[in-house]
């Protein structure tokens, strides 16, 4: 008997990883989850505590613990390894020791042979993602990070209750950086089709006095809300990266904001940037290009400028 099984590797354990892989777990993903972490009691522990959990699933995964060495026949890596930013620090200046334990994980695993899709979710997201590209030599569809999908969940939630509706009825996209320069394409967003544009002008009693920045800013500021009050976040994202590994594994075309190499599109070049991509089995296999005023390109590139900038910086250490 042959067998197609799907693997899933979650490297690095800690709330983000576990809570990603439960995520997988819950809603029965993958044939296969495998652990990574460079504490392997924590590993070992995640793994006993989720395997608890398949006899009241509808899916019997399996979970288990391993090395690097068996990272070979993974289609996809999640690496979730890093240090999360302290009260007071910014993404970005987490850098230096994501750099450090983002090659002492990369280089074992190539030497495993793996040939997958490595989707990164490590902050500064942006850079890790292009430095992982770097490190591991894959084509730049096999190398993502989730960017600003997780943004963009946020900014449809804060229009959805604006206007009350199901924010997965919003069309709205949070592009450039995971971080404070991000910027909104208003112009391109749509509810059900109707630009929202239109919707404030008709809609003055609801939405007639909204000012489109600090909506932009409170999408940007809203993981430190809530790193203030639970000193960190994790369902948020490990339910965002669920959502990119289910479109890459059943190979859905589906459209979603993460984090990829540009070439050229939006007049960008050799810069990781949250962007619409198409996912697919191949990965990140294509980059929607969204028709944006002249005023938004200026902001998102001037967001690609601080993506670059940190990026040049990741290579001196
Ligand atoms: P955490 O401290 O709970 O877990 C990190 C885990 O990584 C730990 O279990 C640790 O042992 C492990 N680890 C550290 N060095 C390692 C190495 N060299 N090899 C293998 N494992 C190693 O942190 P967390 O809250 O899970 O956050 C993880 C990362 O996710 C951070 O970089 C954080 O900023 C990022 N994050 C990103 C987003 C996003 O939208 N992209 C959202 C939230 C968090």
């Amino acid at each position: 008997m042959t067998t197609n099984k799907s693997k899933v590797v979650i490297v690095g354990c800690g709330l983000v990883g576990s809570s990603t892989a439960f995520s997988l777990l819950t809603q029965g993903v993958c044939d296969e989850i495998m652990m990574v972490d460079i504490n392997q009691e924590k590993a070992l522990g995640e793994v006993l505590d989720l395997k608890d959990c398949v006899e009241y699933l509808n899916r019997n995964t399996k979970v288990y613990q391993g090395n690097y060495e068996d990272c070979g026949d993974a289609d996809i890596i999640v690496i979730t390894a890093g240090a999360p930013p302290r009260q007071g620090q910014s993404r970005l200046d987490t850098l230096e020791a994501s750099a450090k334990i983002t090659r002492s994980i990369v280089k074992p695993i190539m030497e495993s042979g793996f040939d997958g899709i490595f989707l990164i979710i490590s902050n500064p997201v942006d850079i890790i993602a292009h430095y992982v590209q770097i490190l591991s030599g894959l084509p730049k569809n096999q190398v993502i990070g989730t960017g600003t999908a997780l943004d963009s969940a946020r900014l449809k939630n804060f229009i959805a209750e604006l206007i009350h509706v199901d924010p997965r009825s919003v069309y709205a996209f949070s592009m450039g950086e995971h971080g404070d320069s991000q910027m909104v394409p208003w112009s391109a967003v749509t509810v059900a089709g109707k630009p929202f544009y239109d919707i404030i002008r008709d809609n003055p009693e609801l939405v007639g006095d909204v000012d489109l920045d600090s909506l932009v800013m409170k999408t940007a500021q809203e993981g430190w809300e809530i790193l203030n009050r639970k000193g960190t976040t994790y369902y948020g994202v490990a339910t965002t990266a669920v959502g990119v590994i289910k479109a890459i594994l059943h190979n859905e075309n589906r459209i979603i904001p993460v984090s990829t190499l540009l070439e050229g599109e939006y007049g960008e070049k050799d810069v990781y940037c949250g962007v619409p991509v198409v996912l697919n089995r191949t990965g990140a296999s294509d980059v929607l290009e969204i028709h944006m005023t002249g005023q938004e390109l200026t902001r998102f590139k001037e967001s690609a400028k601080v993506i670059r900038e940190y990026t040049h910086k990741i290579m001196e250490f």
